[in-house]
């Protein structure tokens, strides 16, 4: 391992990185003023502390984290009721951005199922960016989603938003997801981390690639391998959309991380005219799935219509997914016959 480092350091500085050094089982040579080479067995953890140090401006050639993928090793598939992701697989998650009625979710649960979308998505806890908007139906909404899961063979991810939260979420849902302003939050993420319930983990708006990472890495720690990437747009200049679509980190990450990856489209847009090229950007750059949210009657919608697609665009934006999926060697994980799949998924 290389550090570079902040020069010229002060004797006291240059004392207290080597003993850091020392400390974590390293003996140092410098190879350059500002150079200095580790030797020793490199851990994961190890880039981190190192980082921390008031003089070091860069670790280089550290021991890969959890999420790292190695040179060559193959994609983490995870699995969530019928829908599978990375490897061969890309799957379609869709739904309304928050639960309102039970009836509205059977309706809008039954069209992501024949439009090919084997994961339903609704939001009972919203992270809403006033306090005063629409905060979703909380518990009530999660019994409407386990009630939809059993109608439709459909299993479930919902947001969890606080670290008290994550049992009473947990008992529902078949996964959680961290959504974009959660992304940074240490304490939600170790708690879903000692679960072994799938996370779809979210970037923050204004999150690098690295923090991503970072932030995935809390969860993989702390015992939980069942983790999928979300890339949902970042903060930008533009008002055109309502964040940027990071197709380049899709692609960066297909190959800096073993993990899965699936674009949302929706919140990135912000509007449903941008929705399905976004999506069909994303699966083109290596993306393993789509988080799209599907509304029959966006004017109706509580939260996020303008962005909200038709259940007939659904259909439409599956069949490009399916053929985009094949074009790139892969296939749509279909839902299973619902014979087959009621119930919660045990995955
Ligand atoms: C959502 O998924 O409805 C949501 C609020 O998304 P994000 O966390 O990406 O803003
Ligand atoms: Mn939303």
């Amino acid at each position: 391992m290389l550090l570079r480092l902040r020069v010229p350091l002060s004797t006291l500085e240059k004392d207290s990185i080597l003993k850091l050094c020392k400390e974590l089982g390293y003996s140092t040579r410098f190879v350059a003023e500002a150079l200095l080479e580790l030797e020793g067995p490199s851990r994961p953890e190890h880039r981190s502390r190192l980082e921390d140090h008031a003089v070091v401006l860069e670790v280089m050639a550290a021991a890969a984290e959890l999420s790292a993928r190695p040179p060559g090793g193959p994609d983490t598939v995870v699995a969530i009721g019928d829908a599978r992701f990375g490897g061969e697989f890309v799957s379609i998650v869709s739904g309304p951005c928050a639960v309102e009625d039970g009836e509205r979710l059977l309706e809008i649960a039954r069209a992501v199922r024949d439009a090919g979308g084997t994961l339903l998505r609704g939001g009972a806890f919203k992270p809403r960016t006033s306090p005063y908007s629409f905060r979703g139906l909380g518990r009530e909404a999660l019994e409407l989603l386990a009630r939809a899961r059993e109608e439709t063979g459909l299993a479930v991810v919902t947001e969890v938003l606080d670290p008290r939260d994550v049992e009473e979420v947990g008992a529902v849902a078949d996964a959680f997801q961290i959504g974009s302003r959660s992304m940074g939050n240490a304490a939600l993420l170790s708690e879903v981390g000692r679960t072994k319930t799938p996370v779809l983990l979210k970037r923050g708006m204004a999150a690098t690639v690295r923090e991503f990472l970072l932030a995935a890495e809390y969860v993989l720690s702390a015992g939980n391998p069942n983790v999928v990437l979300c890339e949902r747009g970042v903060r930008s200049f533009d008002s055109v959309t309502r964040n940027l679509l990071d197709v380049g980190a899709i692609a960066h990450m297909r190959s800096a991380t073993h993990l899965p990856i699936i674009a949302d489209p929706s919140h990135a847009a912000g509007r449903s005219d941008l929705v399905a090229p976004l999506a069909r950007a994303g699966i083109a750059a290596g993306a393993c799935g789509i988080l799209v949210e599907v509304h029959p009657a966006p004017h109706e919608a509580r939260s996020d219509g303008a962005q909200a697609i038709s259940p007939r665009e659904l259909h439409a934006l599956a069949d490009e997914v399916r053929a985009l999926a094949d074009l790139t060697g892969r296939r749509l994980a279909e839902p299973a016959q619902p014979a087959l799949t009621s119930g919660r998924s045990d995955s």
